[in-house]
């Protein structure tokens, strides 16, 4: 299927929800786009297409909607995965990195054994926003011994300016706004 159609049809699943969850924010909610098996399926071939010419080793995807996408992107690759997390949620020894919010700061954990050295690394996210979890994320990658090879979003907020936080690997994303 020609991919403006797929992504089309991608972009009409996603819900507008204003004010959630915090007034002002509209938050972009998946979860139609997860009801419907050919959507989800076709959300996965359009990040995979995207992501394959980086030829990630492992896909790391952030807590929690990113486990949702990146651990079918990982299936789909034949690579393994690894999850960030929020502090204190990870059993085994763990390194930690906080970040700026635009209120605050946060702190994102992953397993020190994680990736292997050297290891091309996709970060995978369900949205890219303002860029500060993927840029720790690829952080905590980079502390860990991989080298990000590629970002990858189902939605990318592009007023936000997020990918110019993430540096040099490139970014890819299917629904644009
Ligand atoms: P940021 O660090 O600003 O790029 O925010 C990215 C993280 O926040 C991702 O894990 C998203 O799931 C979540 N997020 C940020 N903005 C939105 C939004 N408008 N709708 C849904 N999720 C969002």
């Amino acid at each position: 299927m020609n991919e403006d159609i797929r992504v089309a049809a991608l972009r009409a699943a996603i819900r507008d929800v204003p004010d959630f969850p915090r007034p002002g924010i509209v938050f972009k909610d998946i979860t139609p786009l997860l009801a419907d098996p050919a959507l989800l399926r076709s959300s996965i071939d359009v990040l995979c297409e995207g992501a394959m010419a980086h030829r990630p080793q492992r896909v790391v995807a952030i807590e929690s909607r990113g486990f949702i996408f990146g651990s079918l992107v990982a299936d789909r690759l034949g690579v393994g995965f690894a999850p960030v997390r929020k502090p204190g949620k990870l059993p085994h020894r763990s390194v930690r990195i906080s970040y700026a919010l635009e209120y605050g700061e946060d702190a994102l954990e992953i397993h020190e054994d994680a990736v292997r050295a050297g290891e091309r690394v996709l970060v995978v996210d369900d949205v890219l926003a303002t860029g500060g979890t993927a840029r720790a994320t690829a952080d905590l990658v980079r502390r860990v011994g991989g080298e990000v090879a590629a970002f990858a979003f189902v939605i990318e907020l592009g007023f936000l300016g997020g990918r110019e936080k993430l540096g040099a690997a490139e970014v890819v994303s299917v629904i644009r706004y």
